[in-house]
């Protein structure tokens, strides 16, 4: 695990930075919350992409005619 603050490498949980000593601790619901918002972020990329070529097919046919 970083120290979002001085970049140096901690323990795994570690509670304070060993380096800098500032508290690195990030509470469990928040991790959960990340991991969330990115599968959700991951999900919606996935659903512009899909849009997005769609979209380019219909402008494809339309060129053809
Ligand atoms: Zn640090």
């Amino acid at each position: 695990m970083k120290c979002p603050y001085c970049q140096s490498g901690n323990l795994e949980g570690a509670l304070i930075c060993a380096s800098c000593g500032r508290d690195v601790a990030v509470p469990a619901t928040l991790i959960a919350e990340r991991d969330d918002l990115s599968r959700k972020r991951d999900a919606l990329r996935a659903e512009l992409r899909q849009a997005r070529d769609e979209m380019e097919a219909i402008m494809q046919r339309r060129k053809s005619r």
